[in-house]
């Protein structure tokens, strides 16, 4: 009770106060060693006397214990700014323990995760597969109590004890969940040990990184690489008339490959356009339209059928010359393992909200470049997802380009810039990013579905 009698005594004049931050600084030296001698001294001197005592007794209670080895004690108080920034790296053999994880829903369909430490470290992930936003949520809640307690810098054997120990493995909820889960507990690594994670993984392997962005028309493009960008993709245009039948009419083909045509004309040869199939299209006519695509050679046609036959699409790829990618709903290294051996894709598009995190995308893009196939990540999520994906690429030698729809304004303090169409390596610890709390606060909560598509000749289920 000594420092807590000593803390509220700083109330009572600042000469006083300052006085009593010394013979806390000195209290707590004597007890935590090194790391908490550096604590929150220094923090309550900048402050009004109301707000440091209101924040420093929670801050110097949560060191003093937690040096000390009694974390758990000061478990549930409200936590203080992560203290690292300030304080330097915590050491390995320094105590550090998850106390809580949080999942909040966030515009327009995402869900971000938050796993708390008794040292004020946030680790960020987002745990999601789109559409199944609380279903995610209630998979990170199962998963809350193995975690809380645990110290989360054993990273790769969290990800075996999480996915072996649910004995049922894989599957997109859990894995998606396990996926979010791991791009925190990295986070938090990063930034107990004061640097980026792909510093961890053996990085940087490369300076910057390549992004692209989605366009249908000549005029986003346009708009889109006066922003910077210099990769993109698109789908297949669609004429009035088109009606998703399993073989589509000459005039449907020709009019798809017209408009990719158009947009070859209009951003030259030398610009990298991919085109996503949605996996919408039957095989069948998925043929026909590579067939119509090929003289305007595209940067990739992406899951030219669904992912749940790879011999069907590896049978696709055999028939062109162009690169097949597929991956967004693939998911752990067995699923890409059979995708490599059928030869079904030469570029893998594993999401690291989906595919089972950093920890497993970074084994995938092992794999992959044993076959000399390219990691191209799939993101259609939020900054999390972009920031996960951007340390992947700064890891790892085959990389080829990371989706993105969302550069992080309006989510996190400092958004990514396109710069010639790459990205800057973040140089901050963990993840390298932080969420911006006041702009987010119009963004929290959704109620976002999937959409449903029926044919309209015959009002018959078809995939969108
Ligand atoms: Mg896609």
């Amino acid at each position: 009770m000594l420092f807590v009698t000593v803390v509220a005594a700083s109330e009572a004049a600042q000469s006083k106060r300052v006085k009593a931050i010394r013979i806390v600084k000195n209290f707590i030296g004597r007890f935590a060693g090194e790391r908490v001698e550096r604590a929150k001294c220094d923090m309550l001197s900048g402050m009004r006397s109301s707000e440091a005592v209101s924040l420093g007794r929670r801050a110097v209670i949560q060191s003093a214990f937690g040096a000390v080895g009694l974390g758990a004690l000061s478990r549930g108080e409200a936590r203080a700014e992560p203290r690292y920034a300030d304080n330097g790296p915590i050491r390995a053999k320094d105590k550090l323990t998850i106390t809580k994880l949080e999942t909040i829903l966030v515009k327009p369909r995402w869900l971000f995760l938050k796993i708390h430490t008794d040292a004020g470290i946030v680790g960020l992930g987002e745990p999601i597969t789109e559409g199944r936003a609380l279903t995610c949520a209630e998979a990170v809640k199962e998963i809350e109590p193995y975690l809380v307690g645990k110290d989360p810098r054993p990273v790769a054997k969290h990800w075996q004890a999480i996915y072996r120990h649910a004995f049922y493995r894989g599957g997109p909820i859990l894995t998606s969940a396990l996926s979010g889960i791991d791009q925190a507990l990295w986070d938090i690594k990063g930034k107990a040990l004061g640097v980026p994670v792909y510093e961890l993984l053996g990085g940087p392997t490369r300076d910057r990184v390549r992004v692209y962005a989605h366009a249908s028309t000549p005029e986003q493009m346009k708009t889109l690489q006066k922003q910077g960008f210099s990769a993109f993709k698109t789908g297949v245009a669609k004429n009035k008339t088109r009606r998703n039948r399993y073989i589509e009419t000459q005039a449907d083909i020709e009019y798809a490959a017209e408009r990719f045509a158009a947009l070859r004309q209009a951003m030259g040869k030398e610009v990298d356009i991919a085109i996503d199939f949605h996996g919408a299209i039957s095989p069948a006519t998925a043929k026909l339209l590579i067939k119509a695509y090929e003289p305007y050679q595209p940067m990739f046609i992406e899951e030219p059928c669904q992912a749940q036959n790879h011999d069907v699409m590896a049978d696709i790829a055999r028939g062109t010359f162009l690169p097949i990618a597929t991956g967004e709903r693939v998911f752990t290294k067995w699923g890409f393992r059979e995708v490599l051996e059928k030869k079904a894709a030469v570029i893998l598009q594993p999401d690291l909200c989906h595919a089972g995190g950093i920890t497993e995308v970074r084994l995938i893009a092992g794999m992959a470049e044993a076959y000399y196939a390219d990691v191209a990540p799939h993101n259609p999520l939020g900054p999390i997802s972009l920031a996960a994906g951007v340390q992947l690429a700064a890891s790892i030698p085959n990389f080829l380009c990371q989706e993105q729809v969302s550069l992080g304004e309006g989510y996190i303090k400092q958004p990514f810039q396109v710069r010639d169409g790459f990205l800057q390596l973040p140089t901050g610890p963990g993840l390298g990013i932080e969420l911006d709390e006041n702009a987010m606060a119009d963004k929290i909560g959704h109620d976002w579905r999937n959409q449903e598509s029926y044919d309209p000749e015959d009002n018959s289920v078809v995939d969108w």
